[in-house]
């Protein structure tokens, strides 16, 4: 439609359309000069537990420096290395890596590593978590990876296969995103998550949406009777705490208790943060 529409201007949008796939070209060379030089690091996310507090692990997610573009956010780069081939060998790197720099943290905090719904197709995947579990020397119970129904829905036989290799191995499988994907039921039932990540799209309008509230109470009130834990992730106000801890959350990520970093959060900051609950659940009862 739009096509037909613009069909006298061809020169313009080929134009248009040779930039933008020259860019993505160019940064997918990039990609590959990156991975030989390691210029990905990992940053760390905390989450904590529902009501003690604690520290219950964290999420590592992946930074590119580039030479010339700066920090590239993976919501760029991920996909085209999607795409590209590239993100096999980059996501046995975030493996590998968060698995070494989990061993040498000074708690036994689990650290949970997002998995390419591509590298969960990979036959070779599980063997690559074992090796990177033995070279580094972390217990498997230390990693969890995390995984969006996308990773589920093609091949689902497969898919089901490798998760129980992984789980056998001891390693923990969360379901990402959840409620944004096209199946979250009935993923849930036939797929042995150990926990549930409720996407942050949920958290961002409990303040105001009496509907969201309702969402986020049903989810948590369905981890509860199919015993899987469920964290509310992109807590970002001290009020959305209140709430998905009075809802029946076990967990939380989000901007409130810490931004993804290099460094590991403090545990007595984080605890404080997580006190402010009665507080806040009074400011709410007032506004
Ligand atoms: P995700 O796994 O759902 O990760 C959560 C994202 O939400 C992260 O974005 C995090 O920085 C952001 N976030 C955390 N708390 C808050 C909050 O309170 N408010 C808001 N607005 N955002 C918050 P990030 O780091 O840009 O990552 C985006 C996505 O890229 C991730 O979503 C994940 O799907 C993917 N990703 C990140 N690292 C990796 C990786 O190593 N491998 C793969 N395959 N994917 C990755
Ligand atoms: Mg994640
Ligand atoms: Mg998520
Ligand atoms: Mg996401």
């Amino acid at each position: 439609r739009a096509k037909s529409a613009h069909s006298n201007e061809p020169c313009f949008y080929d134009s248009q359309m040779d930039d933008a796939l020259k860019a993505r070209r160019e940064l997918i060379a990039d990609l590959r000069t990156a991975l030989e030089a390691e210029a990905f690091e990992l940053h760390y996310q905390v989450q904590a537990a529902i009501p003690s507090g604690e520290i219950s692990g964290y999420e590592a997610l992946i930074r590119w420096r580039h030479p010339t573009q700066g920090l590239i956010p993976p919501s760029i780069f991920i996909p085209l290395a999607e795409k590209s081939g590239d993100i096999v060998p980059l996501s046995i790197w975030v493996i590998r890596q968060a698995c070494f720099e989990a061993a040498l943290w000074p708690n036994r905090h689990i650290i949970s590593v997002n998995l390419s719904p591509v590298h969960l197709a990979d036959p070779r995947l599980v063997e690559t978590v074992r090796s990177a579990l033995a070279d580094s020397g972390l217990a498997p119970e230390r990693l969890t990876l995390e995984l969006t129904e996308s990773a589920i829905i093609h091949d689902r036989r497969f898919a089901l296969e490798q998760l129980r290799a992984l789980k056998a191995m001891g390693i923990a499988i969360a379901l990402d995103d959840f409620g944004v994907g096209y199946s979250s039921l009935d993923v849930l039932r036939s797929f042995p998550f150990d926990r549930i990540k409720l996407d942050a799209s949920f958290v961002a309008e409990i303040e105001h949406d009496e509907q969201a509230v309702s969402i986020l109470r049903s989810v948590a009130a369905l981890g509860t009777t199919l015993n899987i834990p469920v964290l509310a992730e992109g807590v970002e106000q001290a009020a959305q705490l209140s709430i998905v801890s009075r809802e029946g959350c076990s967990a939380v990520q989000g901007y409130l208790i810490g931004h993804p970093s290099r460094a590991l959060a403090d545990a007595e900051q984080v605890r404080q943060t997580m006190s402010l609950r009665p507080h806040a659940l009074e400011e709410l009862a007032v506004g």
